[in-house]
């Protein structure tokens, strides 16, 4: 398998060399292709199998494919939201999708709480807390966790009207009964217009993950790998 046979946009292709991946992991090379192809997906993957670049190059693919480097984009709103667990997942996805996506020139923006509040840092916390909201409104993707992307949601901060693709990483731990998320997913989808591609990825496929996909996703014309 090579990432060449792929059909990806030659400034995707250049991106992922120059971070070093020379050849598509398993999952790579079972889940890119199809993805691009705009179906719904759920992928059941366990971390440190190469997942996070699965749904990263496909969803670079997706939006950027068919520009060219030299073009400025066009700005129409948000086009990709990833959301995940935890601050630390979602500021680890936002710098896989910048380096991927270093010569496409994406705009990524992290979207997240933050660290802690023990006060010993007080400035510093005062100062994170203001968003930059012009950078957060030119951004092409957020990769974020749900309960600031809802807040945002609910301060018109962001749009999802123009949503080609949201992406739910860790959906075991997002859509778990006990951590909470489970609500803030709803409200999410809730504002999500039905062409926007849906793609799941978990580490196992409970019966709980299968009931919220349903209601989440084309469920007839989806695809399980
Ligand atoms: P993940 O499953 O997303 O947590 O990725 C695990 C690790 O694999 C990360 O450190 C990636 O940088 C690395 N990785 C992902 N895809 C490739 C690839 N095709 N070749 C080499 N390393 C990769």
């Amino acid at each position: 398998p090579s990432f060449n046979k792929m059909n990806l946009n030659k400034e995707l292709l250049k991106g992922i060399y120059s971070i070093g991946y020379e050849k598509p992991s398993l999952v790579q090379s079972k889940a890119i292709v199809p993805i691009i192809s705009g179906k719904d997906i759920i992928i059941q993957q366990q971390s440190g199998t190469g997942k996070t670049a699965t749904f990263t190059i496909a969803m670079l693919q997706v939006l950027y494919g068919l520009s060219t480097a030299n073009i400025k984009k066009k700005t129409d709103g948000l086009q990709a939201l990833v959301i995940s667990p935890t601050r630390e997942l979602a500021i680890q996805i936002n710098g896989v999708i910048e380096n991927l996506g270093t010569y496409l020139k994406v705009d990524s923006f992290c979207l997240t709480g933050l660290a802690n509040n023990t006060g010993n840092d007080k400035v510093n916390n005062d100062k994170k807390i203001k968003l930059d909201l012009k950078k957060l409104g030119n951004a092409d993707i957020v990769s974020g966790t749900p309960g600031k992307i809802v807040d945002c949601l609910k301060r018109n901060q962001i749009s999802l009207d123009n949503l080609k693709m949201i992406i739910l990483d860790e959906a075991d731990e997002l859509l778990d009964e006990h951590l909470g998320f489970k609500k803030q997913i709803y409200e999410i989808f809730s504002k999500i217009n039905l062409k926007t591609q849906v793609v799941i990825l978990s580490a196992t496929m409970s019966s709980n993950i299968l009931e919220v996909s349903k209601k989440i996703m084309n469920w007839d014309n989806h695809i399980k790998i």
